[in-house]
């Protein structure tokens, strides 16, 4: 049997996205539920792989014969003729990959015109000036998307024609003008290409499939699967989708539109969108004309409103997602052209998965997993400060929420110089933002545009990034060539710092502060079904009682990890700790930890307190000592300045006994400068200072990450963790003695036997009976170890004979594992082995499943051997990234820890993880 290579909408699969895209796709889908679709057909993804493939870019040699014979269905379909002169079929030729990447790759309208079908059309509409308009849109669009003419060559001659008719608006000029314009361009044409406009509709068609196939391979395109990580499995080739033509301009019963089944800027449950009466779809999204909101319509054009309340239910309830949808109107009969699930900023998600659910329209499974983890940060992003009274200087759209501060710039590449590679944040100012623009909004923190309605390409793309997008502030005029624009009469110059605030349009002059958004009630009840559903529990890295009143707002079901170094650096600890570390014996250390003791007693009371009865997870000392002394140089120059200060003081000392002699050789009573500094104390402080700066050369270690830290310190200097575990225990023994229940549980850093374990835990041991028999508390505190060395991992059954609970610390076992320095590799060369994909992801963000998710399961392998209760987490970084998260479901740990304000993120994940590993 030959292949297939062509579909009708009438027998394409509306599932199978990879075959026909996801446009073809729903194009098939919706013919096949009933709506009211214009005939037509898909050419597959697989087509254009051949395509592709092939060294001459030759289309299976099939192909066309199958589009012929699909064209004479849709002639049958429409009673027209593809070229024929009387009643001629027109066609709009549209790509569409398994992905939706919207804007990202080309569309011809209206093909099939030539001059003599041009004439047929006129004679079947009676409308010469539609005719013309058809053309001279047909002619641009082919020279751009198959030619690669750029639009400027065909806008010049387009103003010629205006300038001389002596009108602005497009819609003042006349047929003849049209006709004018349709002349003018043939001509361009025949000039830019060196050949005559192609007459032969079936030319047309084909040259125009290869030019949309070619587009899969285009900047624009390739560039945006980069940067969304569309992979080939993920959507491979862009299929052809080839549609009868309907218009919107053929009077005023005609219209055009664009509409969300919800706003997506809300969630609200109303449909949203645009329309423009008399026009083509281009226009909507272009700008050109301003749009009228679709809330008009009932008043104008009563019953199609109602028809198009109608589309919207039935597309609602059969998608079970908010549809993102175009229809047209031509001569008072509704035609739905496309329709893909809408893309949202994260508060309308979470708002509508809510209501939906509440709705009947989808089950709580299907409302978590529609939401992207990721996305919800959007929801955590700052919101401009209330109580801070700015006026602003514009006003626009508020296209996409969030505020944004930024250094101005005005075009994309700038903004790609400045926001990506100087890491400045930008904010991309623009007329109106087009496809090619796109890097621009990758690099930038926000986005604002002086034309275009809410469903302009800038609101758009920038509410699928989740950026915040200021649309449509009229009274912003840019000059992009002087890299300057004019508001309210004053000029903002690149590089000079602007705010805008997506949620309400307003454009301010400087940087407004900002504050961080509160949870809607909606976030929470989605999360809640979240914590419902998933098996990891989501725990958060806190080390300060205030960090762990946040994580718990957020959600957090625990502290998986305490640093307590942080607590060391605070002000008034940071003098003991010094001490502690430059004690000359055993003695003056303990000293000075006897002191720590009750702080750090203190600090864990309150922590454990404030997540009462939630478990609290205290690493004891990890980094190397030295890291709390100032560094050698800094310490070299104190002494200098102290000996200087030494020599001054002793100076005024010579000074004042010069100034006794010259009184007394004078008879006149005797003159003193004023004993300003003791100099008693300089050599105070130079002598410690000489003793830090010989602790500091003590402790210097050419690898010090590799170094005197963890566990390795508690056995070198016991009085430190002695002094770590004491205060841990007895603040539980506090707690328990009020009645408030306490889950601790303490955690070595840095081992890699069992050796260092059983040493640690023998001190643990002694101290608990001790702190038991005075305070006559019984103590449940837990004892377990981080996993973060490559031999812990290899050890893991013999350390589970120590340890309660395992916990990976991947930001060290994947420095471990790969030998990439944490500290350097990600400013010198992960960017390279990225971006030539030696390695596709950054290690330190996204877990390396194949080789740290590998030993992370041998390891846990090995110690559910010999422990099978053993409760395992992991409180790296990627804790909180949702595709580790997933491998930490599939590997079978039992929770989660990540900074705060990622813990709403992981909750989610967390549920994604259960659901789709089931
Ligand atoms: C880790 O190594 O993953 C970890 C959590 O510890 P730190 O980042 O403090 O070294
Ligand atoms: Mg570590």
């Amino acid at each position: 049997m030959k292949k297939k290579w062509v579909y009708a909408f009438t027998e394409g699969d509306g599932k199978d996205k990879k075959l026909l895209g996801g446009k073809g796709a729903n194009l098939c889908e919706m013919t096949q539920i009933g709506l009211n679709v214009p005939p037509g057909f898909v050419i597959t993804t697989e087509a254009c792989l051949y395509f592709l493939d092939s060294a001459a870019h030759e289309m299976p040699d099939e192909v066309m014969g199958q589009v012929r014979e699909h064209m004479l269905q849709v002639e049958q379909a429409t009673g027209k003729g593809f070229g024929d002169a009387e009643n001629p079929l027109l066609v709009s030729v549209r790509s569409g990959s398994a992905m939706s990447m919207p804007g990202m790759m080309d569309t011809i309208l209206n093909l099939g015109l030539n001059s003599r079908t041009l004439e047929g059309e006129i004679a079947q509409t009676g409308d010469a000036r539609f005719g013309y308009d058809a053309y001279r849109r047909f002619i641009q669009l082919f020279g751009k998307v198959a030619m690669g003419m750029p639009d400027e060559m065909f806008d010049e001659e387009f103003e010629i024609v205006k300038q001389d008719a002596r009108v602005t608006e497009d819609v003042g000029l006349s047929a003849a003008n049209l006709e004018e314009v349709c002349d003018r361009f043939l001509q361009v044409f025949q000039t830019h290409t060196g050949r005559p406009f192609p007459e032969d509709p079936y030319e047309q068609l084909e040259l125009s499939i290869k030019a949309v196939f070619n587009s899969w391979m285009g900047r624009r395109a390739v560039d945006y699967r980069r940067e969304f990580n569309i992979t080939p499995a993920m959507a491979n080739g862009t299929a052809v989708n080839v549609c009868t033509m309907v218009f919107g301009n053929r009077g005023n019963d005609s219209a055009t539109g664009v509409a969300f089944t919800r706003n997506p800027g809300t969630g609200e449950n109303r449909l949203y969108g645009e329309y423009l009466v008399n026009a083509q779809g281009e226009d909507v999204v272009a700008g050109i004309r301003t749009p009228k909101a679709i809330d008009k319509m009932d008043q104008e054009m009563p019953e199609m409103a109602r028809q198009l309340a109608e589309l919207r239910n039935r597309l609602e309830a059969h998608y079970q997602e908010i549809q993102d949808f175009e229809f047209t109107i031509e001569r008072g009969t509704l035609y739905c052209l496309q329709t893909r699930n809408g893309k949202m900023n994260a508060p309308a998600m979470v708002r509508t998965s809510v209501e939906m659910v509440g709705e009947g329209l989808i089950d709580r499974e299907q409302a978590l997993l529609r939401i992207n983890p990721d996305h919800l940060e959007q929801m955590l992003y700052p919101q401009l400060d209330r109580n801070v009274r700015a006026h602003p200087v514009a006003q626009g759209l508020p296209a996409s929420p969030g505020a944004a501060v930024g250094q101005a710039v005005f075009d994309a590449d700038r903004a790609e110089h400045l926001g990506r590679v100087l890491g400045m944040k930008v904010i991309l100012v623009r007329e109106e933002t087009k496809p090619e623009d796109i890097h621009g909004f990758f690099a930038a923190q926000g986005i604002l545009t002086s034309r275009g309605g809410k469903t302009s390409h800038a609101a758009v793309v920038a509410r699928g990034m989740g950026k915040p997008c200021v649309a449509g502030a009229e009274g912003i005029h840019v000059d992009v060539q002087k890299r300057e624009a004019y508001v309210s009469g004053q000029l903002i110059r690149e590089g000079d710092v602007i705010t805008i605030d997506g949620s309400n349009g307003n454009v301010y002059f400087g940087e407004i502060p900002t504050v961080e958004p509160e949870f809607s009630r909606e976030l929470n009840t989605l999360l809640q079904w979240a914590d419902e559903i998933a098996y990891l529990r989501v725990m958060a890295n806190a080390d300060t009682p205030e960090d762990a009143a946040r994580a718990l707002k957020f959600g957090a079901r625990g502290i998986g990890l305490c640093r307590t170094e942080r607590m060391f650096n605070a002000v008034d600890r940071l003098p003991l700790v010094i001490e502690m570390i430059v004690a000359e014996t055993t003695e003056q250390r303990q000293q000075a930890l006897d002191r720590l003791l009750p702080i750090q007693r203190s600090d864990f009371r309150k922590l454990f307190e404030t997540m009462s009865p939630l478990p609290v997870t205290i690493r004891l000392l990890d980094p190397p000592i030295h890291e709390f002394l100032p560094g050698e140089e800094q310490l070299k120059d104190d002494i200098e300045k102290l000996e200087h200060l030494k020599d001054s003081v002793q100076g005024l000392d010579v000074l004042n006994g010069a100034l006794a002699l010259l009184s007394a050789e004078k008879g006149t009573s005797e003159a003193k400068i004023p004993q300003l500094v003791d100099t008693g104390l300089i050599e105070e402080a130079l002598k410690t200072k000489a003793l830090m700066l010989r602790k500091v050369r003590d402790l210097t270690e050419v690898n010090p990450m590799l170094g005197h830290r963890g566990v390795r310190l508690g056995i070198t200097y016991p009085e430190i963790y002695r002094m770590q575990i004491q205060a841990i225990l007895e603040a539980e023994a506090e707690c328990a003695a009020k009645g408030i229940e306490v889950h601790p549980q303490m955690m070595v850093p840095q081992v890699c036997t069992a050796a260092e374990l059983k040493w640690v835990r023998e001190y643990v041991d002694e101290i608990k009976t001790g702190v038991e028999r005075k305070t006559g508390q019984q103590l449940n505190c837990r004892f377990g170890t981080m996993i973060e060395v490559v031999r812990a991992c290899m050890r893991a059954g013999s350390l589970a004979n120590q340890a309660d609970f395992f916990s990976f610390g991947t930001n060290d076992l994947t420095q471990a594992t790969f030998s990439f320095s944490r500290e350097d590799a990600e400013n010198k060369f992960l960017p390279m082995y990225n971006q030539n994909e030696i390695l596709r992801d950054n290690p330190f963000e996204v877990l390396d499943e194949k080789g740290v998710g590998r030993l992370m399961q041998l390891a846990m392998q090995w110690g559910r051997e010999v422990k099978p209760d053993l409760s395992i987490g992991i409180c790296g970084e990627h804790g909180g990234h949702p595709a580790s998260i997933d491998f930490c479901q599939r590997a079978g740990l039992n929770y989660v820890s990540c900074s705060a304000p990622r813990v709403p993120v992981a909750r989610l994940a967390a549920a994604h993880a259960f659901l789709n590993n089931r």
